[in-house]
């Protein structure tokens, strides 16, 4: 039989790259979450990265906690996730809202404050479904 590399796994340079702006911890939080959303919801599965990272954008998701949803970049009508007007992302216990632009982080606006426990919480409202 003849031996074959064809199964070797092809190595490929992964870069890291930090969403840029992606300093506080709320920042941050979002994109955890957005990993933890893809691993547990997506089961791995890339919902889209780039130059701000692969869970530098957002995942669509909601549940009773919290709701989350990208920068759509499909710039049809009037559509409020390219336009703005609807939040990207929402903390349902204190309708805390925020907003970006493209990735997590840049021109971010946050109407309401975000307890210290809301990414715990988000956490666990997704770890839930899975138990
Ligand atoms: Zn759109």
């Amino acid at each position: 039989m003849k031996k074959t590399i064809s199964n070797m796994e092809k190595k490929e340079n992964i870069t890291i790259i930090i969403p840029k702006g992606a300093t506080t911890d709320v920042e941050n939080g979002l994109v955890y979450l957005t990993e933890l959303l893809t691993n547990e919801i997506f089961d791995g599965e890339s919902q889209g990265g780039g130059l701000g990272g692969e869970y530098g954008y957002g995942v669509r998701y909601e549940n009773d906690t919290f709701m989350m949803h990208p920068f759509c970049w499909c710039y049809e009508g009037d559509c409020k996730w390219c336009y703005g007007g609807e939040p990207n992302f929402i903390y349902k216990p204190t309708n805390t809202r925020i907003w970006w632009y493209k990735w997590i982080g840049r021109g971010q606006e946050q109407k309401g404050k975000l307890p210290k426990d809301w990414l715990e919480k988000c956490v666990k409202s997704v770890a839930k479904l899975n138990q």
